[in-house]
């Protein structure tokens, strides 16, 4: 990128050039950017989309980039980083909360107030724009559920507020994955809860996650959506694809539904051992599963 355009943007918030993307995702794939933005407010992110618009810079949003996958290349313009924008507020009815804190952080701090509703979140590795943006969900709950309503800021508009029943939720979907947006934060709404129930609770969920997903190995997660009345992980593991390899990525054999970067795997590699398995799967099975994470590239 242009050494002065590169210079605007870091008076505007911390940058860093031609930095590597598998830094920064959870599969640990991906080339360099041109620059990674971490903008720390949200008028700070206001003033950066507001450049890139008016330069015609491409640029795009993760949160803690647990759901997406780089490609080998990397990618053109900006990737705008939340993790920066991570402040909770605490008000009588609500917690506002802004769109880059981690949720299993988030998880923890509301239950030091005995704050119920969150604990399903406890051990998703995403930042809460991404939360809200996948409606994510675990053991029974879903982000869907605790969401009074969400900040947006929308180019060329500003800062605008969606009602939660403007959110269109749905199954890992929402009207943001839709509609040209930013999240900024979002105001949850949880209820009192007895402390030791709710630590238990998450401490349950952490321990089954441990013992059923591949923690050790970088992912997205699921790789794939839950398909009507099926569970992508069984199909896959009936169609005998656990420990299914191209290049570095592989089938996980601790949980079917897990891709994992094995071995220095490529975005290549990961796209072509999907694509392989959602053909066999709709092959033996007549399923169509559909990829859950994004490629970006
Ligand atoms: C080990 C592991 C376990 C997981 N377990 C679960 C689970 O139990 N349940 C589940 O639902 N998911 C799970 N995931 C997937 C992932 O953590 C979730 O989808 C999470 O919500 C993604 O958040 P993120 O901040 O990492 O989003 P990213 O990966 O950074 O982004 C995902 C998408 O959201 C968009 N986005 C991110 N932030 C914003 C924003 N502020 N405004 C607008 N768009 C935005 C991005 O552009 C992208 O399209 C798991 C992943 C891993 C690696």
């Amino acid at each position: 990128m242009d050494h002065l355009i590169a210079e605007k943007i870091s008076s505007i918030c911390e940058i860093k050039e031609n930095y590597k993307l598998s830094n920064i995702s959870s599969f640990k794939i991906g080339g360099e950017a041109d620059i990674v933005a971490l903008p720390d407010s949200i008028d700070k992110l206001s003033s950066l989309v507001k450049f890139a618009e008016s330069h015609k810079i491409r640029y795009r949003v993760v949160g803690n980039a647990s759901n997406v996958l780089f490609s080998d290349e990397g990618f053109r313009g900006i990737i705008i980083k939340t993790s920066k924008m991570n402040k909770i507020y605490f008000r009588t009815n609500e917690t506002l909360v802004e769109a880059g804190v981690p949720v299993t952080k988030l998880a923890m701090e509301v239950s030091k107030y005995s704050m119920s509703g969150l604990e399903f979140a406890y051990g998703i590795p995403g930042s809460l724009g991404g939360a809200v943006y996948m409606n994510a969900g675990a053991f029974g709950g879903e982000f869907s559920n605790i969401i009074n309503y969400v900040n947006v800021l929308v180019p060329h508009k500003g800062i605008v507020t969606i009602e939660k029943k403007k959110c269109e939720f749905g199954y890992r979907d929402s009207w943001f994955q839709h509609n040209n947006c930013i999240i900024v934060a979002a105001s949850l709404s949880l209820t009192k809860g007895n402390k030791a129930e709710i630590d238990n609770k998450m401490n349950n969920y952490m321990f089954e996650r441990m013992e059923k997903q591949p923690l050790d190995k970088p992912s997205a997660g699921s790789a794939f959506k839950r398909p009507h009345n099926a569970f992508a992980g069984q199909l896959i593991e009936n169609a005998g694809l656990k420990g299914m390899t191209v290049g570095g990525a592989k089938v996980s054999e601790k949980h079917a539904g897990f891709i994992i970067n094995d071995n220095s795997a490529s975005s290549k590699d990961v796209m072509e051992l999907s694509e392989r398995v959602i053909e066999i799967v709709k092959e033996k099975f007549n399923v169509q599963l559909e990829r859950e994470f994004e490629y970006i590239d």
